[in-house]
């Protein structure tokens, strides 16, 4: 029966722009079942040349080629695919086994991309390794077995699928003349089975020991002969393979492409490991980027939401200080109008229905400083303390650089002690307070009253008053500020007292106590207006936030950059990559695998790529979060990162995607080679 029956087939090579070179010419030979045949010619003759489209490697030629009545070159690239998984198996001069792959897995790849269960793979491919005599070489790597040895998993690697036709193109060429005799022997087993086995060799001493010698030169067959000698054994001891029927439309799955993706990392595990370093820094970048955007955000918002009233907008005219309502001009008459306007027109273009009139604004003198303002202060009762040095009782005496009004929008949180002070109350910062707590003896002095005497320089008499202390206002922003806290009316009388017109005590700060929302939006409005400012603790907020958005950005750009690099690295290392296994990609097309097969295990080399980067980026990332926090904690008293899982998640999925785009071109690539001249790369 013709298996095989090759009619008029022409092949051409093209070589330069328009030339082509005739390797195959008019070759017309039939092949039967059961026959060895040497294909028997020079070098260069076009023996590997007919062999690729026998094996249908190769479908660019001229005629026809059937096999088993079916023509070769009307099939898809499906078709052919198909056909060299399932109907023949190729054995070449060197070997071509998968270096990375153990014995086992080279055998049993033709099944893997079949998707044959591991048992099923693993008992067919042990019973074949047994029949050539490797069993006690399952686990080995290629490069640990001799020339004789690697041929015969090559042979064993073509039988696994049960071909029907064995391609062997010059399968002694690279060995001894007793480890070829052997290959021979078992080439002539498996032909004596009944498969049709076609061997290419140049040496007329090898083609002897088969059944038919079918001689070629310069693309032409000049001889067909059959060999009268040649005697079949009568018992073949190939063992019989069963073809699970379920298996031949199966194709690669991912855990298999993953598990080959992953021995092949394995084997350049130095390099993969360096690039997944290099690709973890922008993660670490990344996942930083989002540690301080978060982080300073909440700091931000604690600091802003703790220390303001949120219904309080505070106003004042924009002054040199660079955050905010120190020392401001007084408004004028016009400027209050124009002030009003301008609110109202803000609130009327967002359509807020709220509006301004004069008697919402609550006028506030932000302060009274001056080189030093004296402060003295008795007991009511007249009992004074601290006698001085000729044993008369004197008061106690301090110099402060602000009496400030107490703003509105304080609340709670900006005490560290007691409550906010009201009419004939005080406040102090901590620094006045401990001057003040030494002359009562250290005890708690919040709660006491005492008589207050201000003397601001130049005036003429100092303005005494009953007080009684409220509170210690948290001044964390400037530790060891000077400073007193009363109400608008008592700052007034201070200065009234101290010779200033009364009617012209100017209104450098206005407050408005309104709703939160027409607050919130008010605020924005000032703090982002060139002729007003907002309170100090605004003047911060937003202070903070800037330099928030700068590093933000700053990290942004920067992970960014890296991304980028990573992106490339990772391109460039795939792309050395596929052309550094191009003959393996040859070898696998040739036991079948398609495009998607061999796509499919580039995508997973780079998806495992992305996965390791992210869980190294992962681990340095929490290193070098470990590391910002410490530092930042004891130079500032705290760190403005924060940490969420699922900072981690985004860290793997970015990784895992750059590498999967930067692997698309690669793996592409590598699924296009064309395996004829994959086969032939050196
Ligand atoms: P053999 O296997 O008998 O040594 P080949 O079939 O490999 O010969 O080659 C037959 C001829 O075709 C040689 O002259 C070779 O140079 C030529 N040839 C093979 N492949 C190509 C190719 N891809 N492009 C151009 N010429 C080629
Ligand atoms: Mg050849």
């Amino acid at each position: 029966m013709k298996q095989i029956e090759i009619k008029h087939v022409y092949k051409h090579y093209p070589i330069g722009n328009k030339e082509k070179f005739t390797a195959l010419t008019d070759v017309s030979v039939c092949f039967k079942k059961g026959e060895l045949v040497s294909i028997i010619g020079e070098s260069g003759s076009g023996k590997s040349t007919l062999m690729n489209l026998i094996g249908g490697l190769d479908s660019q030629f001229e005629g026809d080629i059937f096999v088993e009545g079916v023509n070769l070159r009307l099939q898809s690239d499906k078709m052919l695919d198909k056909y060299r998984k399932n109907k023949v198996g190729f054995v070449f001069q060197t070997f071509n086994l998968i270096p990375h792959l153990s014995i086992l897995d080279n055998v049993t790849m033709a099944l893997t991309l079949s998707n044959v269960s591991p048992e099923e793979k693993i008992e067919k491919a042990t019973a074949i390794l047994t029949r050539m005599g490797l069993e006690k070489y399952l686990k080995r790597k290629p490069n640990q077995l001799s020339g004789g040895q690697k041929q015969r998993v090559a042979i064993a690697r073509a039988l696994i699928n049960d071909p029907d036709i064995i391609l062997a193109d010059e399968p002694t060429g690279a060995l001894d003349s007793g480890t070829s005799a052997q290959i021979l022997e078992i080439l002539k087993e498996i032909a004596d089975e009944g498969k049709l086995v076609i061997m290419a060799t140049h040496s007329e001493k090898i083609a002897s020991v088969s059944s038919r010698v079918v001689e070629i030169a310069d693309g032409k067959i000049v001889r067909d002969e059959k060999n009268k000698n040649y005697k079949k054994n009568k018992k073949p001891s190939i063992p019989k393979i069963e073809k699970s029927l379920k298996s031949q439309n199966q194709k690669l799955s991912i855990r298999s492409a993953l598990r080959l993706a992953f021995h092949n990392m394995w084997a350049s595990k130095t390099k993969n490991f360096l690039m997944a370093f290099g690709v973890a820094i922008s993660i670490v970048a990344l996942i930083i980027m989002l540690a301080f955007g978060s982080g300073l955000d909440s700091y931000i918002a604690d600091v802003s939401h703790s220390f303001t009233n949120p219904n309080i907008v505070t106003i004042a005219k924009k002054g040199d200080d660079m955050i905010g309502a120190f020392v401001h001009d007084p408004f004028t008459s016009e400027e209050t109008q124009k002030l009003i306007d301008d609110l109202n027109q803000q609130l009327e273009t967002s359509e807020f229905d709220y509006r301004v009139t004069q008697e919402d604004l609550i006028p506030g003198f932000s302060s009274l400083t001056g080189m030093g303002i004296d402060v003295s202060f008795t007991f009511p009762d007249g009992t004074q303390f601290l006698p001085d040095e000729q044993g008369n009782p004197q008061s106690g005496k301090t110099e402060v650089s602000y009496i400030y009004t107490t703003p509105p929008y304080y609340t709670q949180a900006n005490l560290i002690e007691g409550e906010i002070s009201g009419d004939n109350q005080i406040m102090l910062t901590p620094a006045v307070y401990s001057i003040f707590q030494q002359y009562f003896g250290n005890q708690d002095i919040v709660g006491k009253t005492i008589i207050l005497n201000v003397s601001l320089e130049g005036m003429q008499q100092p303005f005494s008053a009953e007080v009684t202390i409220t509170g210690v206002v948290d001044t964390s922003v400037i530790q060891s500020v000077l400073a007193m806290y009363v109400d608008f009316d008592f700052l007034k009388a201070i200065a009234v007292e101290n010779g200033l017109d009364a009617n012209s005590f100017p209104k450098t700060t206005y407050y408005l106590d309104v709703d939160e929302d027409v607050a919130a939006f008010l605020n924005d409005f000032v703090m982002s207006s060139t002729a007003y400012s907002g309170s100090i603790e605004e003047g911060l907020t937003s202070m903070f936030s800037e330099m928030s958005n700068t590093i933000s950005v700053a990290l942004t750009i920067i992970s960014c950059i890296s991304l980028v690099v990573s992106a490339i690295m990772i391109l460039v290392v795939l792309y050395i990559s596929v052309s550094e296994r191009t003959k393996e990609i040859g070898v696998l097309k040739s036991i079948g695998a398609r495009r998607q097969d061999i796509r499919l295990i580039f995508t997973s080399e780079s998806f495992l790529i992305g996965l390791l980067s992210g869980i190294v980026g992962i681990i340095f990332a929490l290193i070098v979060y470990g590391i910002f926090v410490a530092v930042l904690s004891s130079l500032l008293g705290f760190a403005p990162l924060s940490l969420r899982w699922y900072y981690f998640l985004i860290a793997i999925g970015v990784s895992v995607a750059v590498s999967l785009l930067s692997g698309l071109y690669p793996s592409n690539k590598a699924a296009k080679l064309d395996p004829v001249e994959s086969l032939r790369r050196e």
